[in-house]
């Protein structure tokens, strides 16, 4: 255990940890009592980044962990009945059932659903590579299919990494245009910013401009300077538009970019069709604001674009996530202060190891899926195609799962299919603290314990924040013996898979392993702080204060990572508040790790997509005219919802329903729908029953269902959820509508038919 423990302790306390919920790693105040029962949550006001900012869900972190509904002890499931069961028992349970299925079908035959809590989660993001290569299937999915993969592969083709993702330098810029973001609500994503609402509010005091693109009046939206309501769908063709500007006017000045980048030529040339004129019937923002929007960026000196889900999950998504950053270049506002910046993180920086600025770059469809033929991206395959898998037979078909805080039969497309899919299943083990949607089909559910028995580090968060930063949160908690912490759960699951069994001493033996493997890098390789240095002497020095599990390793990142001398795991639990790294610094041409090491500002495939997919679809929505009366669906986020997963606690989900179908008015009166009043929804997949919401926050044409709602289904056990259920908006997502560049699902701008529903006499 990484530092203070209350074993023996009578008096309530305070102490200081990371909110583990969302990306904007607040610090918290917790105020513990005499049982380390958390009886008060408080923003960190000494917390470096955060400075005692918090948001509604992390004060509900005090009921999250009292939550009744919570499993505490592992579950095993026969037929429709669930039973307690010791830890040996359930993992020789799953022993069982993995290691028949693996035995007579294959590693392929167990897939594997990484839920998006584990991007907040330090053993989740160490060791559950370790259970991946210890499985060794290629049916990997995750959330990220879901959500950010067009990012990822986008900046991954352009700047050599997944993660090299330019963030805004929003404390310093002046002008910001955001696109499908709506921080005040979701508190930032891939932009690790505690206090988003504080910061923009403080962009414009001093002058600055808010921008925001989105076909909803968001809460960001109305507190922009500027709301630009656009047809789903078309961020693309709006960014090549605001390139098409930039070139025609002149204003094209790569500043801090230049002499670093390929393609530019290719750039004017794609962006030629898409004048604002072309555009603006298409996007529904007229050509004059485009025109001002790609001179103001260019004139701002300091200015960033910044896009998020709404541009991702749809279908061009990683095109409009390449023109976001196209567009921050072309500006001249790559790589510089007040712009779109790098950060340069402590640990785990895709873009901070290797030789600085040249790299291997990304590659994208070593494997293919069985059913489909889809490609894999930096190592999973879309999860639009996970059904397919478990339902079509034949060699290597899926036929047990395991999922890691997840809950894809509310966060993936065409929900009903994956649903029934799970229910075929051979064997499912789920590491998970809720019986939801998903785990009722799991044979085995094993409980994450409390987030007090488990340090934080926020792994990968910190490679996006807006401030260099670094906070570790040791463990507060000291399990009783025989209770397994999170990162030995994974660890035991790891060595079932690698066909060494389910005891703990197989667990800790993997864990030893691990480090082993990444200490022997660190001692050969050439210009680490460990070069030459003996092999055990090194694993003495991190296992020192019997550390184990993933604070070794971390330390052994930090001792190696680019602030090696200056930090360690001492020091930083010598900062309960966290180390300011200082604001983010210009890193071209280091950051880069492309094998030409330059920018590539036109990859291949995106150019490929732009001319097969982006341009006819411009042509032929143009050629229709204006839109007929055909709806689109799009989604949305409440400050108070985390995806599927925090609508158990009645402290959230309180007071006024959340989960209704927005609708503009002229819509409404044009189909005779009610305000409060139910509709039905329908789509090429699915139907659901929902109560309409009037309002004109929406644009006509668009309506809007919230994501993770539908906690209605049979064999769940989360009471409070199931009181205030919503609908489930993926019944209505098609899973066969995909990103191609990257696999990710489309779910905005999905077409339906919104009728009133017939209300029983
Ligand atoms: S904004 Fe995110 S990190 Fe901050 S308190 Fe809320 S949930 Fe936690």
């Amino acid at each position: 255990m990484g530092g203070r423990t209350l074993v023996g302790m009578t008096a309530s306390r305070i102490e200081f940890r990371t909110c583990p919920l969302c990306e904007a790693t607040c610090g918290l105040e917790l105020h513990l009592n005499d049982k380390t029962e958390i009886t008060l949550v408080r923003g960190d006001k000494d917390d470096v980044f955060s400075k005692g900012y918090l948001c509604p869900k992390g004060t509900a972190l005090k009921a999250l962990e009292a939550d009744p509904d919570r499993i505490r002890v592992p579950q095993i499931r026969t037929g429709d009945t669930w039973r307690d069961a010791t830890w040996d028992d359930a993992f020789a349970e799953v022993e069982r059932g993995l290691t028949e299925i693996i035995d007579r079908h294959g590693r392929d035959a167990v897939a594997v659903y990484l839920g998006n809590p584990n991007a907040h989660n330090l053993a989740g993001l160490i060791y559950n590579r370790v259970l991946l290569q210890s499985l060794g299937t290629k049916n990997v999915y995750s959330a990220s299919t879901v959500d950010q993969m067009p990012k990822q592969v986008s900046a991954g083709m352009m700047f050599g990494a997944a993660l090299s993702v330019p963030v805004p330098d929003i404390d310093r810029t002046d002008y910001l245009l955001m696109l499908g973001a709506n921080p005040f609500a979701s508190n930032g994503s891939l932009m690790t910013a505690p206090d988003i609402p504080g910061r923009l509010r403080a962009l414009r005091a001093r002058g600055g401009k808010l921008v925001v693109v989105d076909p909803r009046r968001s809460k960001t939206a109305e507190e922009a300077d500027v709301h630009l309501p656009i047809r789903p769908g078309t961020d693309a063709h709006f960014l090549l538009a605001i390139v098409h500007v930039l070139f025609a006017e002149g204003l094209v000045h790569l500043d801090r970019a230049e002499g670093h980048v390929n393609g530019l030529d290719e750039v004017e040339r794609i962006a030629r069709d898409f004048s604002p004129d072309a555009v603006a019937p298409v996007c529904g923002i007229d050509a004059a604001t485009i025109a001002s929007v790609a001179r103001d960026l260019a004139a701002t000196e300091r200015a960033a674009v910044y896009a998020r889900i709404g541009t991702c999950t749809q279908e061009f998504g990683t095109v409009a996530s390449w023109a976001v950053d196209v567009v921050n270049t072309l500006a001249g506002n790559l790589d510089r202060e007040g712009g779109a910046m790098f950060t340069l993180p402590a640990v785990g920086g895709a873009n901070t190891g290797g030789t600085p600025g040249k790299g291997r770059g990304v590659r994208f469809g070593r494997r293919s899926s069985r059913v489909k033929g889809l490609p894999e991206f930096f190592g999973e395959f879309p999860v639009v195609t996970l059904a397919d898998e478990i339902e079509t037979p034949g060699d290597g078909q899926v036929r047990a799962f395991v999922t890691v805080a997840g809950n894809p039969v509310l966060s993936t497309p065409d929900s009903n299919r994956l649903d029934a899919a799970l229910g075929t299943l051979d064997f499912m083990v789920s590491v998970d603290i809720y019986r939801n949607e998903t785990t009722r089909h799991a044979n085995v559910i094993l409980p994450a314990p409390g987030v007090l028995t488990r340090g934080h580090f926020d792994l990968a968060l910190y490679s996006l924040a807006i401030r260099n930063v670094a906070n570790y949160s040791p463990p507060l908690v000291e399990l009783p013996p025989g209770e397994p912490t999170e990162w030995e759960i994974l660890l035991r699951l790891a060595a079932i898979c690698a066909g060494q069994g389910s005891s703990a001493e197989a667990g800790a033996g993997l864990d030893d392993f691990a480090l082993l493997t990444l200490v022997q890098k660190a001692v050969t390789r050439t210009g680490s702080p460990f070069e030459g240095h003996d092999v055990d002497a090194v694993i003495a020095l991190l296992s020192q204060k019997g550390r184990r599990g993933p604070e070794r390793i971390l330390d052994l990142m930090l001792r190696t990572g680019p602030y090696a001398g200056q930090l360690d795991l001492d020091v930083l639990e010598a900062n309960p508040h966290g180390i300011d790294l200082g604001a983010l610094r210009p890193r071209l041409p280091e950051v880069l790790r492309t094998p030409t090491g330059k920018i590539e500002l036109a990859p291949e495939a995106v150019i490929a997509d732009v001319e097969t997919r982006l341009r006819p679809s411009l042509e032929r929505r143009r050629s229709a005219g204006a839109p007929d009366h055909r709806l689109v669906l799009v989604g949305r986020r409440d400050l108070r919802s985390n995806n599927s997963w925090m609508h158990n606690l009645d402290v959230l989900v309180k007071g006024k329903a959340r989960c209704t179908l927005q609708v503009h008015p002229v819509d409404a009166e044009r189909l005779h729908l009610e305000d409060g009043a139910p509709a039905r929804v329908s789509s090429a997949v699915g139907e659901v029953e929902i109560d309409v919401e009037v309002t004109d926050g929406i644009m006509p044409g668009v309506v809007s269902i919230p994501h993770g709602w539908g906690h209605d289904v049979e064999g769940t056990d989360m009471a409070v959820a199931a009181k205030r259920p919503g609908v489930n908006s993926n019944v209505l997502t098609d899973g066969s509508l995909f990103d191609p560049l990257s696999g990710n699902a489309v779910l905005n701008g999905i077409p339906v038919e919104v009728v009133p529903a017939l209300v029983p006499a």
